[in-house]
């Protein structure tokens, strides 16, 4: 058999038709099905494509010598990314013709399942929700190792669940607590870790990917689920269905829904042993219908449009921009040593330099912890752990950077020393080396002056931690070249995060929003709030830690340069409670010291709140947990209103965005703008009144005349 033979791709134009079919007739009769959506760099299950595809199982089903199907992809990095969902951000109004769509896709997938020929899902890229229902469907699933192959089923991550039978197949094909993981989890593991997991059957590289799947038809077998399953998954079903649904409310704190919906479906499909699988179904229709009308679906939902939108904006301003190879990194410390690593993983040569030996030496300890930890999540390879180290060189005196493209500097949070830096870096860089800082509210402008090149400085404000925080701000300060700008967002798009372009302005976006807010945490403490009390409101508020252990986590010495920073530029709203001082010079300065406003133990122990720290407290009375809750959630609106008034970033959007990727505001509601629109501004200038709190005069016009951030705003 020659593999040019049966090549799908050679006849390939891209037509009007979404799925191009090809019949082979070696070895037997065997139809590949090709998704190639024209115009388009994605393949996705919208209506018109299910309904295409259920003209190919007319033609299929109708055919009598066949003897097997393949399904496969003819893009560069998606297999299929899933289905089309924006019913999901539209009114009830179409809550119909979602469920008609949900309808069609569970019909036309198990017909799929239901043919009686092998089938095969020969898996390129990413095969995300609605693509890996697809798979789940067919017999067997083969895919390649490439980086670009994810295979899972994200929906919660959306708001919604899998409802084209994935919360019943999974189940069926992996067990049920392997399933519960990777349904409540949105996890979408690389094809290395699905084999292992038992969601796909065989890893091969691409070139061989449709002869494997050729070879399977040819063993001529329907696949069959172990006959244990089925009563294995009823026990499981009684035995952890309850604990688990318990661990899911606490681990979610009942702010999101769909993760208690998939476990629904999920335990009471799989207490129906391997039964006629049409019960579970229309309960997975039932829940994403009910779900959608939620607006935390439609918040999630949007959420994941505006980064999306964010990444494309970024890819476009990246096309004719050649990728960066060599940048330094000054400062090894907490944020230089994580960019640093971030950067090398992303296959960057990176030089960190730091002022000496020890220092540097403890950046490269960090960078060595983190490769370890990503390695220990399965995130990355030992081996690509070992490439990436090997790209970092360190240095500890101020060695010249002529072979830097770019230079990032994270050194202390000191205008004077940054000034300093920049201006020595004038002689150490090619004139065409850009310069960036990623200062938390410095203004760009006073470093750039520094330089006799202001035009090529900006910031690159990465978040901490950041192998976790996707957001980078880029900001451009006034009269910077425009080129600049394209280039930043290019850098960004490179390494896999997503830009906001922000003003330089103190604190820029987010640091402006969430420094009052961590202020307000710190003052409620110093008034005698317990730690737990402080952060438990906020957690159950939506966000992923409280604010006085994100506090530590930034370290208590940059929080407090930072918020001294935003106070001198906003007297009129913005202080620092003076006991914070204290803290830092007594050398309590969060995680890195091991002792802030909690006692880290160790790698493995967990933080417990410092008793210590009580003594640096001035006294008062601490509020209830609501007022508690509302002081601090109405600081952070009425900032975010305060910022999208002064154009701090160009739309309301991109607050919410920023926010939510920079700052871990709860997705599900969907930014700060959008949850002050929901709350409606009346409500919070009477709110912030009752509190004796002064809410902008944006907040106040928009009550009085009852506006809203967005036009569509309606829950
Ligand atoms: P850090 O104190 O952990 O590290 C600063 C490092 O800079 C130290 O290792 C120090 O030796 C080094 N340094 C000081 N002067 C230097 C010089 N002249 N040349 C080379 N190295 C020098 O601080 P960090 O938390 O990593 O913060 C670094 C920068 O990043 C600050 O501007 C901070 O505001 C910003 N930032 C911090 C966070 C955070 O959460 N910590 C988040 C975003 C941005």
């Amino acid at each position: 058999m020659q593999p040019e033979a049966i090549n799908p791709f050679d006849s390939l134009k891209a037509g009007s038709q979404a799925i191009q079919e090809k019949w082979i007739t070696e070895p037997g009769k065997i139809c590949v099905l090709t998704f190639d959506k024209p115009n388009s760099s994605a393949n996705t299950l919208d209506r018109a494509t299910l309904e295409e595809l259920a003209r190919r199982l007319d033609q299929i089903e109708a055919s009598p010598d066949i003897h097997g199907v393949v399904f496969i992809s003819a893009k560069e990095s998606i297999f299929i990314a899933g289905a089309d969902f924006e019913l999901l951000t539209k009114g009830p109004e179409h809550r119909e013709l979602l469920a008609e769509y949900l309808e069609l896709g569970q019909r036309v997938f198990n017909r799929i399942a239901a043919l009686k020929v092998p089938t095969v899902a020969a898996i390129h890229g990413a095969c995300l929700g609605g693509g890996y229902e697809l798979a789940l469907a067919c017999d067997y699933r083969i895919a390649t190792p490439d980086k670009r192959t994810k295979i899972g089923l994200p929906e919660t991550k959306l708001g919604i669940i899998p409802a084209w039978g994935g919360s019943t197949r999974l189940p069926r094909l992996v067990g049920i607590p392997r399933a519960l993981d990777l349904i409540l989890g949105g996890k979408t593991p690389n094809a290395e870790r699905a084999l292992r997991l038992g969601m796909i059957d065989k890893v091969v590289p691409r070139e061989w990917l449709l002869r494997a799947a050729l070879q399977v038809i040819g063993r001529k077998t329907k696949a069959h689920l172990p006959f244990w399953r089925g009563w294995g998954n009823r026990i499981m079903a009684t035995t952890i269905g309850g604990k688990a649904r318990a661990e899911a409310l606490r681990r979610t704190r009942g702010n999101y829904p769909a993760t208690i919906a998939a476990l629904d479906v999920i335990i009471a499909g799989a207490g129906e042993g391997f039964g006629d699988p049409a019960p579970s179904l229309a309960r997975e229709r039932k829940a994403v219908s009910d779900l959608a009308a939620n607006p935390e679906c439609r918040n999630l939902f949007r959420v994941f449009m505006l980064q999306e939108h964010a990444r494309k904006v970024a890819k476009e301003a990246a096309r004719d921009v050649p990728p960066v190879r060599r940048v330094a990194v000054i400062g090894a410390g907490v944020m230089g040593a994580a960019i640093a690593q971030w950067l090398s993983a992303k296959g960057i040569e990176v030089l960190l330099r730091d002022v000496d030996a020890s220092r540097v030496g403890a950046g490269m300890g960090r960078i060595t912890k983190l490769y370890a930890d990503a390695v220990n999540h399965r995130s990355i390879t030992p081996r690509e752990a070992r490439d990436g180290m090997d790209r970092i060189s360190p240095v500890a005196y101020e060695a010249p950077l002529k072979r830097a493209e770019w230079v990032i500097e994270a050194a202390v949070e000191k205008l004077a020393i940054k000034e300093q830096l920049f201006h020595g870096l004038d002689a150490q860089t090619l004139p065409a080396t850009l310069l960036a800082t990623n200062t938390s509210a410095l203004p760009v402008a006073r470093i750039a002056a520094s330089t006799g090149r202001p035009g090529r400085v900006l910031g690159l404000h990465f978040f901490n931690p950041v192998h976790r925080m996707p957001l980078v701000e880029v900001v451009i300060p006034e009269g910077g070249d425009p080129d600049v700008k394209r280039r930043a967002l290019a850098l960004v798009q490179q390494i896999g995060k997503t830009p906001v372009v922000v003003r330089d302005t103190p604190g820029f976006l987010v640091n402006r929003v969430l420094l009052p807010y961590l202020m307000q945490a710190a003052a409620a403490f110093d008034g005698g709030a317990s730690v737990e009390a402080v952060d438990t409101v906020m957690l159950d508020f939506g966000m992923p830690m409280g604010p006085l252990r994100l506090a530590d986590e930034v370290g208590l010495d940059v929080a407090l340069e930072v918020a001294q920073t935003l106070a001198a530029a906003y007297p009129d709203r913005m202080s620092v409670p003076p006991f914070l001082a204290k803290m830092v010079e007594a050398g309590l300065l969060g995680r890195k010291s091991g002792r802030g406003f909690y006692d880290y133990p160790g790698a493995k122990g967990e933080p417990r709140t410092n008793w210590n720290a009580l003594n640096f407290r001035t006294g008062g009375t601490a509020p209830d947990s609501v007022s508690l809750r509302d002081r601090m959630v109405y600081r952070m609106l009425d900032e975010a209103a305060r910022c999208q008034d002064e154009k701090v970033v160009a739309t309301a959007e991109d607050v919410d965005l920023g926010m939510v990727l920079g700052a871990g505001f709860p997705p599900f509601r969907g930014g700060p703008l959008r949850y002050a629109d929901s709350l409606g501004a009346e409500s919070i200038v009477a709110g912030m009144k009752a509190l004796l709190m002064e809410p902008c005069a944006r907040l106040q016009t928009m009550a009085a005349q009852n506006q809203k951030f967005y036009e569509d705003a309606a829950d």
